[in-house]
């Protein structure tokens, strides 16, 4: 027995065969029917549609034969198919040498006469045969070869239209896959999706249509979208535009797709009137819908209700124009820094008020500091950076600036920073200002006055507070003990007036920046300890008792001695003055690598919330009956505050509720030059 060759392009041929998904499919009627005619015009009991796989012969049709495929090696057909598209004819197996011992015909079916027609795909593959056999020997007449030539062709057709069949239903299901995946787009967009034919009459509408515009689909599809929209006003209004854009004239009714048909984009604001008669602002998207051919059939528009949109404009307009009003009412003006690069964006307001063109300019902080007297800028600068490095929530400073007519205006001016990034680094800084020059100037003349009455009043006071000091301490020999009660009552009071009226020409002096600074690099723990020695006196009087709870030693400051010390006595004695009996006040000093902080804490009853923002303004008390109690001015905190900005330092308090007050002042350190610090230790 020989077992047929394998041809050289067996890997194409088998894909070819695979290509078709035909092997150990169901039995068909189309390809039965041919194996039967088959069979009949030759006249044979079988007649078979085999394919050739890799290694069987699989019959995808066979009448007269039980078996559904047998080994590639035995099979008759595996020969037929190295035939070209000749039949291979076997008209008697015992007889060939290639068949006579082949199973096949040694055994059940026992073949002896063969004919097969190779199946020859278009591309020129053989993949299996049509094939006739019978158990006697004998030929095929020309008649019948020919026949079974043409029903072997006809096979390949119905494998061919299997292959068809098989690809335009993969494509039904893609297409249907495809429409529903559009249909559910369409159905769940919140956008109004409709499409038109070529005059304007709807053929479709998504469901967002039918909500936007208050119609059940039913009661729009087939109308005309003028109609149903009632955009025939704006689209009058729409076709002037265009013409003259355009230069030639554009009717109404196409004023809406003029430029689609141009084939330029169109999207553009309309008014759509609901069913029920509000109009729905609305940015409609319009495109033409073109066959392969290019053939314009209708148009798509796409409806985006922005009515949110135009309510949330309208209504920032309307609060920006409430804030227009507002800050130029109270003659507030804005401005807009970045600290990275040191620019600031300043109002027109604010350059009006300067004497500069009422323009929005950016000036850079250099600019802008040459406005402010030389002597206050170091202050507004630091306070500046203080904000933007975050050691202080606001920036509140009140300056002057320079007109550019020459004469100074006062200014109050508030900042926060409003944006940082991941690192903390400020990013914008913004802020108001405000005229506050005839509030100064008010504030200016009362301080006169008060300074001129002060004056007048020291003299006398003076002379009486000395002749009282004498008598009580009895220099005029001894006295009966009412008259030297009452003696001391006047001496004390005259003592406290002493000290009011001291106050006042301070804080007038430092005010008119008449107050003089003898600066000097020294160091602050002394200072502290000073201080807290000679407020200890008056602390016993209250069994208050004073410690020197945290210290730093080494650190050094650029203060006027005396007014450093004024300060930290104004803290001490009003943390003694409002401690209970026996409740130490605790005096902590810490460093920072810039600054130092001293903190003077009592265990007292704290500042009140709604007085926390006046604490440091002149005359402020908690409570006016506070001063009858515990005696004093209102105005120690604002002469502290005063001093200690002079100084380059800043103050500030904590008073945590139930806690007591903290107190505190920082002030810049100064760095010993490293030659004299290794010197010195
Ligand atoms: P005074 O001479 O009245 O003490 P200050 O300016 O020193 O003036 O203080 C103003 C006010 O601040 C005080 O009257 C008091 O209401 C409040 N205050 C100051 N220090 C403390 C403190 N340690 N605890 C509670 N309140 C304080």
């Amino acid at each position: 027995m020989t077992s047929a060759p394998v041809g050289e392009n067996e890997a194409d041929r088998l894909a070819a065969l695979y290509g078709y998904r035909i092997l150990d499919t169901q039995a068909e009627q189309e390809f039965d029917e041919i194996t039967e005619l088959a069979a009949q015009i030759c006249g044979v009991p079988i007649a078979l549609v085999s394919l050739i796989d890799a290694d069987r012969q699989w019959f995808k049709s066979r009448i007269g034969l039980e078996a559904e495929q047998t080994a590639r090696g035995v099979s008759f057909c595996a020969h037929a198919i190295q035939q070209g598209a000749e039949i291979f004819e076997v008209p008697n197996a015992l007889e060939d040498a290639r068949f006579f011992d082949n199973p096949l015909v040694t055994d059940s079916p026992e073949i002896r006469f063969y004919a097969g027609t190779p199946l020859v795909t278009p591309e020129g593959f053989a993949v299996g045969t049509l094939c006739v056999i019978d158990t006697v020997p004998r030929t095929l007449s020309e008649q019948q070869q020919k026949t079974l030539r043409l029903l072997g062709r006809q096979v390949v057709r119905q494998m061919e239209q299997r292959l068809v069949l098989r690809r335009e239903k993969k494509l039904r299901k893609a297409l249907s896959q495809r429409a529903r995946f559009q249909q559910a787009l369409l159905d769940s967009a919140a956008v109004a999706i409709i499409t038109t034919d070529v005059h304007g009459i709807l053929t479709s509408a998504n469901p967002a249509t039918c909500r936007l515009l208050g119609y059940a689909p039913e009661e729009i599809m087939g109308c005309s979208v003028i109609d149903t929209f009632h955009v025939r006003e704006e689209l009058e209004v729409r076709a002037r535009e265009l013409s003259q854009e355009l230069g030639s004239k554009v009717g109404w009714r196409n004023a809406l797709v003029a430029r689609v048909l141009l084939g330029q984009p169109e999207t553009r604001e309309w008014h759509y009137r609901r069913k029920d008669g509000q109009l729905v602002p609305v940015e409609l998207t319009a495109s033409a819908l073109r066959d392969e051919d290019g053939g314009l059939y209708g148009y798509v528009g796409m409806s985006l209700d922005i009515s949110e949109r135009k309510n949330a404009l309208a209504a920032l307009r309307n609060s920006e124009a409430r804030l227009q009003m507002a800050m130029s009412a109270a003659r507030i003006n804005l401005w807009d820094a970045n600290p990275e690069t040191g620019r600031i964006t300043l109002d027109a307001r604010w350059l009006e008020f300067i004497g500069d063109e009422p323009v929005e300019k950016e000036m850079s902080l250099a600019e802008l500091a040459e406005l402010v007297p030389s002597q206050e800028a170091p202050r507004v600068l630091a306070q500046l950076m203080a904000t933007v490095k975050g050691e202080q929530p606001d920036y509140v400073m009140e300056h002057r600036v320079r007109h550019r007519d020459g004469h100074w205006i006062w200014i109050e001016s508030r900042g926060r920073v409003v944006e940082r990034d991941g690192a903390g680094r400020a990013l914008r800084l913004i802020g108001t200002n405000i005229d506050i020059t005839e509030r100064k100037r008010v504030e200016q003349l009362k301080s006169e006055f008060v300074s001129m009455v002060s004056h007048e009043l020291r003299t006398p006071l003076t002379s009486i507070g000395g002749a009282l000091g004498l008598v009580c301490g009895g220099a005029l020999g001894e006295m009966p003990a009412q008259v030297r009660s009452m003696l001391d009552i006047a001496y004390k009071n005259s003592q406290r007036l002493m000290h009011l009226i001291n106050d006042l020409l301070d804080m007038e002096k430092l005010e008119a920046g008449m107050m003089r600074f003898d600066f000097k690099e020294t160091e602050l723990m002394p200072l502290v300890e000073q201080a807290i020695e000679s407020t200890k006196a008056y602390a016993e009087q209250y069994r208050v008792p004073l410690v020197l709870a945290e210290h730093a030693r080494g650190v050094r400051v650029r203060v006027d001695t005396g007014r450093l010390l004024q300060v930290l006595s104004n803290y001490l004695s009003n943390a003694v003055k409002f401690s209970p009996q026996g409740a130490p006040v605790e005096v902590r000093v810490s460093m920072q690598p810039d600054w130092v902080r001293v903190e003077v804490a009592d265990h007292g009853e704290g500042v009140p919330l709604a007085f926390r923002e006046r604490i440091f303004q002149k005359f402020s008390q908690a409570d006016a009956s506070d001063s009858r109690q515990k005696g004093g001015t209102g105005l120690g905190l604002a002469i502290s505050k005063e001093l200690m900005e002079r100084m380059s330092g800043r103050v500030g308090f904590a008073s945590p509720p139930g806690e007591g007050a903290r107190f505190y002042f920082e002030l810049p350190r100064v760095h010993m030059p490293p030659v004299l610090a290794t010197a010195g230790s």
